[in-house]
């Protein structure tokens, strides 16, 4: 031992003024050391250290090179970090999974042309009269027409074979095949909570919007398995996430309870390589002692499990997507329909209010989707109701998407303890949101900014796959208000690359109640971080949306090692 060491050494041990002190020499001494480093630890102040231990799942010590290889002994692993960024473990607050599956891949069509392509040769390979479907992970925002198919488009590649495109959450798009084999015609009425899609004289354009998703009975999807959960965790893992926020349902799941009874024996078996806060959902709103029927038949308790895997409420919704938003105001035509189309109301007040009421009664924590202004008006009418019978304050139910925020709502938030779940759904739909709504309201989509000025309690994610899952990108367009396509949209609302970061760390681990565990590098939380390809604070900001996670681990244990990082 050098001098200089020695005497570091010796400074903890008088400092701490006992033998107990973990040393280099006893059985305390730290597994893994990482140093000279520039490590954005997200603590209180923001502060940067050099170096960190780490013993188990927990860091030991953060700080200098001097004062934390000290907590070296001689069978402690130590890595050089040669001046790389390392950030916390990066936290998705609404991430449904990581896209892909056995349907057809648009993610990587950038026009029509490309999109029919990949239907075409689908077709070309499927016997007749076999249903066609695609992957979810998509959106004509990526296209360069900016638009969704026509279904005399999709008739002319697959004539032969019912097509649906399931986009997003919220949408389908089908051939006529399709719209013959569940008899879907001009005829048919909207269902309430939904829309059949049509082309000014009538004729079905294709799209079918929300519930009328449901006039379409899909072949079941393929089974979900333990090693499916755990290949989409190690794409997470390979972009720094060290934890997500499921609201509600995961990939081919057949029902809210499959997936989580799958996460719960991967978390038996140590086969989890990122934390899961998992919400449980509800689908059908129509009476409250169905709610209550159901929820009784999972026999899962609200915020039961442990720092891997915890249930984190209850996930409800009242509108659509970009195509369904509920609005104060009418869409910009021609979707407003001469001043009549304000969205959807997917689930209408009346039934909406009393199951919050109840969930509250049943010790439920709560998340709605709410998109639209007016859909934000009823989740906060529904939330004071609920209130009235029984606090929610300092619960943090959250609001998840919250795009169109008012100035009235801001003090009903406040009342209440509202936290904000914010992705960046601009970023890749930001044309589509400007024809639905109008430029200027798409401009104002998502304002975190604000939220931060207004004192919320933001959370940042990217509701994959709806947006690509990637949290840089994220970032970035959080950083910039960048888009893919469009440009800058509401450049006052961006907010600096240190508020981007705690959106994607503390702030999520605040929305979950986890921040004493997790969400920022320091001494006892559990050992969650990501070596960064680039300095986050100092590279050009263009720069940021390219990030790559080198190396991500997760209590203590690398779960992704970029080959050439060491
Ligand atoms: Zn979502």
């Amino acid at each position: 031992m050098n001098l200089q060491r020695w005497l570091a050494a010796a400074v903890v041990l008088v400092a701490a003024g006992c033998s107990t002190v973990p040393g280099p020499k006893g059985s305390e001494a730290a597994d893994l050391v990482l140093y000279n480093g520039k490590i954005l630890t997200v603590d209180g102040n923001f502060s940067i250290a050099q170096a960190v231990a780490i013993r188990g799942e927990r860091f030991v010590a953060v700080g200098s090179n001097e004062s934390v290889r000290a907590m070296a002994g001689s069978g402690t692993r130590q890595i050089d970090l040669r001046g790389r960024t390392v950030i916390p473990g990066l936290i998705d607050g609404h991430l449904h999974n990581a896209g892909g599956g056995p349907g057809v891949d648009l993610s990587k069509a950038r026009s029509i042309a490309e999109l029919l392509a990949a239907v075409e040769a689908r077709a070309k390979r499927t016997p007749a009269g076999e249903p066609i479907l695609s992957n979810a992970d998509w959106h004509e925002a990526q296209l360069h027409e900016k638009r969704l198919p026509h279904r005399t488009e999709l008739d002319r590649v697959a004539p032969r074979n019912p097509v649906v495109l399931i986009r997003g959450g919220h949408e389908f798009i089908l051939n006529s095949a399709a719209f013959e084999r569940w008899r879907i015609t001009r005829d048919t009425k909207n269902p309430p909570g939904g829309e059949i899609g049509r082309d000014p004289d009538g004729n079905l354009n294709g799209e079918l919007v929300d519930t009328a998703r449901g006039l379409v009975k899909l072949p079941p999807p393929p089974k979900l398995t333990p090693e499916a959960i755990e290949a989409q965790m190690k794409l997470l893992n390979s972009v720094g996430l060290t934890g997500i926020r499921i609201p509600g349902g995961f990939q081919f799941g057949p029902d809210i309870l499959t997936p989580y009874r799958m996460f719960q024996q991967l978390r038996r078996e140590g086969r989890l390589t990122m934390r899961v806060n998992y919400l449980m959902r509800i689908y059908d709103f129509s009476s409250v002692e169905k709610v209550r029927a159901t929820i009784q038949s999972w026999n899962v308790r609200p915020d039961e499990g442990d720092e891997w895997l915890r249930i984190g409420g209850m996930k409800t919704l009242v509108d659509g997507g970009f195509e369904g938003g509920h609005m104060r105001e009418p869409y910009a035509e021609p979707y407003g329909r001469g001043g009549k189309f304000r969205g959807i109301e997917v689930v209408p007040p009346k039934n909406y209010i009393p199951v919050v009421q109840e969930l509250n009664r049943l010790g439920w924590r709560v998340a709605t989707h709410a998109v639209g202004d007016a859909a934000v008006d009823e989740v906060l009418a529904a939330y004071a109701a609920a209130d009235r019978d029984r606090s929610i304050k300092g619960k943090r139910w959250t609001i998840e998407h919250f795009f169109i925020a008012r100035p009235d709502h801001f003090p009903r938030v406040k009342a209440l303890g509202i936290a904000v779940s914010a992705q960046d759904h601009l970023y890749l739909a930001a044309p589509s949101m400007a024809k639905y709504w109008g430029r200027a309201r798409a401009e104002h989509v998502t304002p975190v900014r604000t939220f931060l000025d207004q004192g919320l309690l933001v959370g940042g994610g990217t509701d994959s796959p709806v947006i690509p899952y990637n949290p840089f990108w994220s970032m970035y367009h959080f950083i910039t208000r960048d888009t893919i396509s469009d440009g800058v949209y509401g450049a006052d609302q961006a907010i600096t690359r240190e508020d981007a970061l705690k959106l994607y760390t503390i702030n999520n681990a605040k929305i979950t109640f986890e921040d004493n565990a997790k969400g920022s590098i320091e001494k006892g939380k559990l050992a969650d971080l990501v070596v960064l390809s680039a300095d986050y604070l100092e590279v050009p900001v263009k720069q940021v949306e390219a990030l790559k996670a080198l190396a991500t681990m997760v209590g203590g244990r690398f779960v992704y090692e970029d080959p050439t990082w060491r």
